[in-house]
Formats: structure tokens, C-alpha cells, sequence
């Protein structure tokens, strides 16, 4: 059981979160969560969210700004600890209807193991 406070009961990430949805852990800790996606999209693929439901980036403000930079310092630690921050790799959030997002809780897409492209579709 984790110490979410403002989970959502019908937030896919935050079922996931609170452990009632089985998931492949990378990292956690008490304000994020990291675990492999479902539908890997490069030979390493994971996602990390906060453990506070936010539905993505158009919903951060001064009160929860803090969370992105831990989230992106979780994510340097990640890759130099997994072995690929040398190479390089992709971090990506879908924002919305246009940006493609399927789950409206925030979360940050660690892609990596390839040569990405650009621009993406
Ligand atoms: P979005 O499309 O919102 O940017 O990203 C949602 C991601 O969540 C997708 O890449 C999808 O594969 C992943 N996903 C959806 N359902 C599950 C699930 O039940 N478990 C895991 N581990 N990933 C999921
Ligand atoms: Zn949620």
C-alpha cells in the first residue's frame, strides 16, 4: 500500500500506484512511481508518475511544480543507474486528445535501448 493520498478510484495509474493493478516496479519512492510499460515502445520503456493524481502537464502549477523536477531527477539517476545515459535516450509526455494521452493521470515516458527519430508522429 502506498502513501497516495488523492488516488483516484478510476485512475488506471493510480490503481496501478496503490499495488491493486499488478505492475513491473523500476523504482519508487514516497512522491513517484516507475514501472515498465505494457506496450514497450523501445527495448527499454518505463514510465514515472506521481504518486499525487495530476492529469498531465497542462495541470501543474506553482503548488505542484515540485514533483516535475524530482520526477526528472529520479529520471537522470534511472538512466545512468541502468546503464543508459551515455547513449542517450527520450523522455516524452502526451498531453490531451491531440497529444495522443490514453491515461489522464501525468506521467513522463523513459524511452531508450535505440536510435529514436525526429520529428515523432
Ligand atoms: P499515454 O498514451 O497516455 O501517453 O501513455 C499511456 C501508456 O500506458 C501507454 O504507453 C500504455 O502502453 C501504458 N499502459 C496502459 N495500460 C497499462 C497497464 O495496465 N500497465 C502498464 N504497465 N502500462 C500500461
Ligand atoms: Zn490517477
Amino acid at each position: 500500500m502506498s502513501d497516495v493520498l488523492n488516488y483516484q478510484d478510476d485512475c488506471l495509474f493510480c490503481k496501478i500506484i496503490k499495488g491493486d493493478i499488478p505492475s513491473s516496479k523500476v523504482y519508487e519512492d514516497h512522491l513517484c512511481y516507475a514501472f515498465y510499460d505494457i506496450n514497450p515502445q523501445a527495448p527499454t520503456h518505463f514510465l514515472v508518475v506521481p504518486k499525487a493524481h495530476i492529469q498531465s502537464v497542462s495541470e501543474i502549477t506553482r503548488f505542484n511544480e515540485g514533483i516535475v523536477g524530482h520526477i526528472f531527477t529520479v529520471i537522470a539517476k534511472l538512466a545512468k543507474e541502468l546503464g543508459f545515459a551515455e547513449a542517450g535516450y527520450r523522455v516524452v509526455s502526451n498531453i490531451g486528445e491531440a497529444g495522443q494521452q490514453t491515461v489522464p493521470h501525468l506521467h513522463f515516458h523513459v524511452l531508450a535501448g535505440r536510435d529514436m527519430t525526429w520529428p515523432p508522429g
